[in-house]
């Protein structure tokens, strides 16, 4: 018997309709011979609406009780689908991530997988049982509740493929698979049937959220194969998994789009050897993923620098809180941010052996008068800071221009 792990995220069980139409797609895989575990997200909207009301309480609530408050969503669906599988004759049972054996490391709103015990899992499903997990969430060994970062039930979904050895795993989505761009950014973008893990990690970490990154990284370093595709329909999804000789002759795969960045600068940083260091030291210490990072001489003469960098707005505050103190004590001078700034990124496995990719994709926005801020790159993605409200004209033009278009 095969064992099959779907993961169903917000939108698709966004109200009680979709729920009982989830939880029949889920007994017919178990009605055509499968073992079935099931991976749900909150309803959509319920972790944002979360964050929020926490947020009219206290301005930096303390993580470890948000991950208390964050897991409640997801507890909530998975109960609900068990009793929507109940409904329709199928023996299901609902577990929690901690119930479940996922197993974290102590940084709360971001915690990561140390550990599975899927034991209980394993036990549900020889009684023949549908198990539905608990996503996003996990425990660490002395039992706090933790949950795994935004979209995290991704990565709970192929975590647990791993452990299980699943045969089949599928990602439910609200669209029909990873498209060239953002479907609902750009309407002529393509469905891809594949992609590779690399480009996928790119994309996801550029923006696209139709999959997690950390998610795609784990299933790389376990080579999981998995679908993505969609929930309302039963048409071919795309596949992820490892890049082919083939896949090379495609020079950009995809575009991705992040609206969520802040750009930072501290004025006037001495320029001395260790500064550096200690700014980014403390950025990582407090679990701020700093993006890009560009430094300038100071036009001003003096022996100092500007020094920029990117980070997502959720960690807005905390940034602050951190660098105000740091800027104070090597003397730098003022520390500015600009919220209204976007990540735009052209990724594809064909560019290590393209050249002219940036000049292109420069070229592009020039015409489309576009105005680049930043620019980092990697062996397989580009990626430019622009002004926000120039996104999705920029995202467009750098579409057609890579022949992405329908
Ligand atoms: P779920 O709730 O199922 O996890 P998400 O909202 O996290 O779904 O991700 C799906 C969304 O990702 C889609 O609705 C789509 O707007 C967005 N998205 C962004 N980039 C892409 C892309 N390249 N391909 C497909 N979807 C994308
Ligand atoms: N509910 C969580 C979120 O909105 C996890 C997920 O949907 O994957 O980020
Ligand atoms: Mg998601």
């Amino acid at each position: 018997m095969s064992l099959i792990v779907q993961k169903y995220g917000g939108t698709s069980v966004g109200n009680a309709e979709r729920i009982r139409s989830v939880a029949k797609r889920i007994k017919k895989a178990q009605d055509d011979g499968h073992q079935v575990v099931v991976v749900v997200s909150a309803m959509s909207g319920v972790t944002d609406d979360l964050i929020k009301l926490a947020r009219e309480i206290h301005p930096t609530p303390d993580e470890r009780e948000m991950d208390m408050l964050l897991a409640t969503g997801e507890q909530t669906t998975v109960a609900l689908t068990a009793m929507a599988l109940h409904a329709l004759g199928a023996k299901a049972s609902s577990l929690t991530g901690a119930q479940a054996g996922i197993v974290t490391d102590h940084v709360h709103t971001k915690a990561k997988i140390s550990d599975l015990r899927p034991k209980r899992v394993q036990e549900l499903l020889k009684q023949g049982h549908i198990v539905i997990v608990a996503g996003f969430q996990g425990v660490t060994e002395d039992n706090r509740i933790t949950t795994l970062g935004r979209g995290g039930s991704d990565l709970t979904a192929i975590a647990l493929a791993a452990a299980l050895k699943a045969d089949v795993c599928q990602i439910f989505t609200d669209v029909d698979g990873v498209y060239t761009a953002d479907p609902r950014a750009v309407p002529d973008a393509r469905k891809l049937p594949e992609i590779s893990y690399d480009e996928l990690l790119e994309m996801a970490g550029a923006g696209s959220k139709v999959m997690q990154a950390r998610s795609v990284e784990f299933a790389k370093k376990f080579n999981i194969v998995f679908e993505v595709r969609s929930s309302m329909n039963d048409n071919p999804g795309t596949l992820v998994k490892k890049e082919s000789k083939d896949m090379e002759n495609v020079v950009i795969r995809g575009v991705s789009l992040d609206k969520n960045q802040v750009k930072f600068t501290i004025e006037r940083v001495p320029d001395r050897p260790g500064l550096a260091a200690k700014i980014f030291n403390a950025l990582a210490e407090g679990n701020i993923n700093v993006d890009m990072i560009v430094q300038n001489a100071s036009s001003s003469g003096e022996k100092t620098t500007d020094v920029s960098f990117t980070i997502t707005k959720d960690d807005l505050a905390k940034t602050r809180k951190i660098l105000d103190p740091i800027a104070q004590e090597i003397k730098a001078g003022a520390i500015t941010h600009r919220e209204n700034a976007a990540k735009l990124s052209v990724v594809g496995i064909g560019m290590k052996s393209h050249s002219g990719v940036a000049a292109n994709m420069f070229d592009a926005l020039g015409q489309a008068e576009v105005n680049i801020q930043m620019i980092s790159t990697s062996e397989i993605k580009i990626s430019v800071l622009i002004d926000l409200k120039d996104a999705e004209k920029a995202t467009r033009a750098v579409h057609e221009r890579f022949g992405l278009s329908k």
